[in-house]
């Protein structure tokens, strides 16, 4: 057989789909989209970016940095395409959404033995499958998932962030510039809006008192024992207004902080900073940088506009919050992304509790090739735990059931270095070049299972 099911047409499942057609294997990715679709999508579109248009820190000596480079070496479609489409954001690799969406679907769509289905999976499919539904998988398919692995799936709440338009921002006090931009020689690409003590404060109280959407949390077939009776958000994405709770000057050490930044009309630092981000290649729309959100929608138009500089924004898109499914991986999959309950079914994305946009690109490359390599009965692969991608897979499936969360990629997931008391760039450069070192032997290793 020489013929795959993709479910999912999303980060994950399109790189997935990508690495098993540069293989010559035949891929039905399903997308349910935008024929049903879910609380946070937007588009019909393929590879949908559902916030922040940013997919990390391009710098070497960063986690995501270094995420991107294995999957250079590993020939990622969406991370070329990512680069193709890229806006001027600093030191982060950010793209125009839209481009970036339909430049996927164009690649995908110049394989002959590509078929985009345009249709919502209700239950496992009896041949070879990726399943690569994503945090927001419809919910007779998550049922189908729980039934499959005999788990109760887990979840968490995870937010988007509000877009405005930008000629609707005042510049007689928001400025362009990025942080650090004359010490780094970089461009002015972000537009920040400078406070005051007084503004920020005021803000705050503002923030922490406003109206929230209640979280349902009793839905059926997803609490469990560990989420029953409370909310749960990730912490690598947190609600602004939650981050403000835990301290008044909580969002300055966050994503207010004002470090690196000099407001042109006074020549100091200001006491906080709201920054946003070019989203489109027009660059008529930025997105509020860390403002992810679960107030309600007018809450948000009020809250928001007092930010020195936004009193007149205009938003196209306001936050939102969404209960994200993921299964029990440690029990349910192999590092190779393989699932123990049927060798034909593979897992991708944020469904096995990798988060973040770089790390289910890099769940979909490899269970893309992993599934070919089952196909071909050959072996499958397993990325050395020194890797970035290799620590990902080995820590959603190794962690202890019990406490298991979903993660990013982190430098604290590689296994220690010899020399760790020693500053934060030596140390990183240390994780750097071993990653860089066992990804590089490991692929002269196993040159044949890449083919
Ligand atoms: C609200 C929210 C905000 C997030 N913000 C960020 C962020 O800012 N930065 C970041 O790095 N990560 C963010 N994430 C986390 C994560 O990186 C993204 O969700 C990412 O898109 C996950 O990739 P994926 O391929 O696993 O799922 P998705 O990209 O969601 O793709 C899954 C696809 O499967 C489809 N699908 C679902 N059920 C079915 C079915 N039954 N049949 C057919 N198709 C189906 C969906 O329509 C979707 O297109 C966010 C997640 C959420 C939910």
């Amino acid at each position: 057989m020489n013929e795959l099911i993709i479910v999912g047409g999303g980060l994950a499942g399109c790189e997935a789909a990508y690495q098993a057609l540069k293989r010559g294997v035949s891929v039905k990715l399903y997308e349910m989209r935008p024929l049903t679709s879910t609380s946070a999508h937007i588009t019909g579109n393929l590879a949908e970016l559902v916030c922040s248009n940013s997919l990390g820190s391009l710098l070497p000596d960063r986690a995501s940095g270094l995420l991107m480079h294995e999957l250079e070496k590993l020939d990622s479609l969406l991370l070329r395409i990512s680069r193709a489409t890229a806006v001027p954001s600093g030191s982060s690799l950010s793209v125009d959404r839209n481009t970036f969406s339909h430049k996927v679907e164009q690649e995908l769509g110049k394989f002959p033995n590509f078929h985009l289905i345009r249709y919502e999976i209700k239950t496992l499919p009896d041949s070879p499958t990726i399943l690569a539904s994503g945090p927001l998988t419809s919910p007779s398919l998550a049922e189908a998932v729980a039934k499959f692995t005999g788990q109760n799936n887990l979840f968490f709440y995870d937010a988007v962030a509000p877009i405005i338009f930008r000629d609707s921002i005042d510049f007689s006090i928001a400025f362009s510039a990025s942080r650090f931009a004359a010490e780094k020689g970089q461009t002015a690409d972000y537009i920040n809006c400078p406070m005051s003590r007084d503004e920020f404060d005021a803000f705050v109280s503002a923030l922490v008192t406003a109206d929230r959407i209640p979280l349902k949390i009793d839905e059926k077939n997803i609490v469990d024992g560990v989420n029953a009776g409370k909310s749960k958000f990730f912490e690598g994405c947190l609600p602004i207004e939650i981050m403000a709770e835990r301290g008044q000057k909580a969002l300055t050490f966050g994503p207010m902080r004002p470090i690196g930044l000099m407001d042109p009309r006074t020549n100091q630092r200001p006491y906080a900073v709201a920054q946003l981000r070019q989203d489109d290649l027009s660059g008529s729309l930025y997105n509020m940088v860390g403002f992810q959100t679960n107030l309600t929608y007018p809450e948000q138009k009020r809250v928001f506009r007092m930010i020195p500089g936004l009193k007149h924004a205009e938003f196209i898109r306001l936050g939102q919050m969404h209960r994200n499914t993921f299964i029990a991986s440690p029990t349910v999959l192999f590092p190779t992304m393989q699932s123990k309950i049927r060798p034909d079914v593979f897992f991708a994305g944020q469904i096995t509790g990798i988060e973040g946009y770089l790390g289910n690109i890099s769940s979909g490359l490899l269970a893309g090739i992993n599934a070919v390599n089952f196909l071909r009965n050959s072996d499958l692969l397993v990325f050395p735990p020194t890797t970035m991608i290799g620590a990902l897979c080995r820590y959603i499936t190794e962690s202890s059931p019990d406490h298991f969360q979903p993660i990013k990629a982190n430098f604290g997931l590689l296994p220690e270095i010899k020399n760790r008391y020693v500053g934060r760039l030596e140390r990183t450069t240390q994780y750097v070049e071993n990653a860089s070192l066992a990804m590089d032997t490991y692929l002269q290793e196993v040159g044949d299972q890449l083919r």
